[in-house]
């Protein structure tokens, strides 16, 4: 047995044993076989593989795995939107690291506030603190739930009881629970609005500085102005606001930790970008376009930074040891220069037209191959998450003719998949957008259209 434990049997000979009779005869056979060639790249990746692994174990395995998928709320999909950072469907996918990194510290206990080499207790805060001053030239920086929390933590730190001036223009309103004027209301400070919607000059700012606690920027994520519009710039504003001891915040929201201005993208300010503009604290999502774990970062002057870590409020808003380990795993990618291919929303940005047709001709041919037709055709797939509002990003769609219904029975269908794949009706067909799917989930998706054609 010792040899037979090694070997990994053919999915021909699982496929045709009886142990596997029992689940093929409730789930389609393609989605077997997707399962069967996903445990066996799991067996793979094993030094050496525990138990034996013959055709009674795989039964095993699958029953297994489709009953947890069943039994749990919050589960996997497949993303076919081409909406890289969707956030109704958990915004970033993790990096490998970073799933390593919060397995590695949650099997057991970790250093969360524990500094191993004074033995004695330590601040979680510490865990990415260096490398997010090393990665964008921040004098200190904190990681608090989410952008929202660290918005909430500054003003009721910095600007309690007092004004924080924003722009009208600027008083805007991201995914369905997040408004700037919300956020800053109830942070305990008091909004005060300057200048008109679609104008702000440097003056209306200026002339309301005295008894002010803060002003804020907030960076225009998920749409544009155009017309007779003008604001007063980061770069204008941050002497004023020294001049008057006043904090200047910037609410940059995405998050770029490294240009992706090679990929033929409008420019977006970096994180180091904005603070060398002169903004004294800086705020981004994790998830977003840093690509990331949720969290809420701030980066900026030690000062302010140390406050918010006194504040009472900051315990109720902190973060998790999962939380950490994962940005932490993500930031060490940028550090080692080795994010693009590693962060998988990035890599989903900068992954090119080219390689996008050849894993759509792939898709079709699949699909063909088990009888189900479907043709490729030009479309755009968008970032999301409120970045680069207007980039469209050139891509292969694969366009499903369904032999039985409409576009939307079938769309329908395939959210009753396990798992469900989220796919985009364009015309009056469903259409894939292989760019938001893991290429390891290729197989599965092609099971579960096979499934409901
Ligand atoms: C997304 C976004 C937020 C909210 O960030 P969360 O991390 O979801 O709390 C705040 N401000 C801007 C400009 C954003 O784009």
């Amino acid at each position: 047995m010792a040899d037979g434990r090694r070997a990994i049997p053919s999915v021909e000979r699982l496929l045709s044993s009886e142990a596997l009779q029992r689940v093929l005869a409730h789930e389609p056979r393609t989605r077997i076989v997707a399962m069967l060639r996903s445990i066996q790249d799991e067996q793979r990746a094993l030094a050496s593989p525990a138990q034996p692994v013959d055709a009674d174990w795989y039964a095993a395995q699958i029953e297994a795995r489709l009953g947890t998928e069943r039994e749990r709320s919050l589960r996997e999909v497949i993303n076919a939107t081409g909406v890289v950072l969707h956030t109704n469907l958990g915004r970033a996918p993790l990096s490998a690291a970073a799933i390593d990194a919060i397995a590695h510290v949650s099997r057991g206990y970790a250093n969360l506030e524990y500094d191993v080499e004074a033995g004695a207790r330590g601040s979680r805060y510490t865990h990415c603190e260096r490398l997010l001053s090393s990665l964008t030239g921040a004098e200190a920086a904190l990681v608090v739930n989410n952008n929202a929390a660290a918005l909430v933590l500054i003003f009721n730190t910095i600007a309690l009881g007092r004004p924080v001036l924003v722009s009208r223009g600027e008083l805007v309103e991201i995914g369905d629970s997040f408004r700037v004027s919300e956020i800053i209301a109830r942070s305990g400070a008091l909004l005060r609005e300057v200048g008109a919607t679609n104008r702000t000059h440097l003056v209306d700012y200026t002339d309301q500085l005295a008894g002010t606690g803060a002003i804020l920027k907030v960076h225009p994520s998920n749409f544009r102005t155009s017309g007779f519009v003008a604001d007063a710039s980061i770069a204008k504003l941050a002497p004023v606001a020294r001049a008057a001891a006043i904090p200047l915040v910037h609410d940059l929201g995405s998050g770029l930790l490294e240009t992706l201005d090679d990929l033929g993208l409008p420019h977006e300010p970096t994180a180091g970008e904005a603070l060398a503009l002169g903004a004294d604290i800086v705020t981004m999502s994790g998830d977003k376009l840093l690509g990331g774990p949720q969290a809420g970062i701030a980066l900026g002057r030690a000062d302010i930074i140390q406050a918010m870590k006194r504040n009472p409020l900051c315990r109720a808003l902190r973060v998790d040891k999962l939380t950490i380990a994962a940005l932490e795993a993500t930031l060490l990618s940028y550090a080692r220069g080795t994010a693009r291919v590693e962060v998988p929303a990035l890599r989903m940005i900068a992954e090119s037209a080219a390689d996008l047709r050849k894993r759509a001709q792939q898709c079709t041919a699949d699909l063909a191959e088990a009888g189900v037709t479907a043709t490729i055709v030009d479309g755009f797939s968008r970032i999301g998450g409120g970045a680069y509002p207007e980039a469209d990003l050139p891509t292969s769609l694969v366009a499903i003719d369904s032999r039985h219904g409409s576009a939307a029975r079938l769309e329908a269908l395939l959210r009753a998949e396990m798992p469900p794949v989220v796919a985009r009706i364009a015309g009056d067909r469903v259409v894939l957008d292989l760019r938001t799917v893991l290429p390891e989930q290729q197989a599965a998706l092609v099971a579960s259209v096979v499934h409901v054609c």
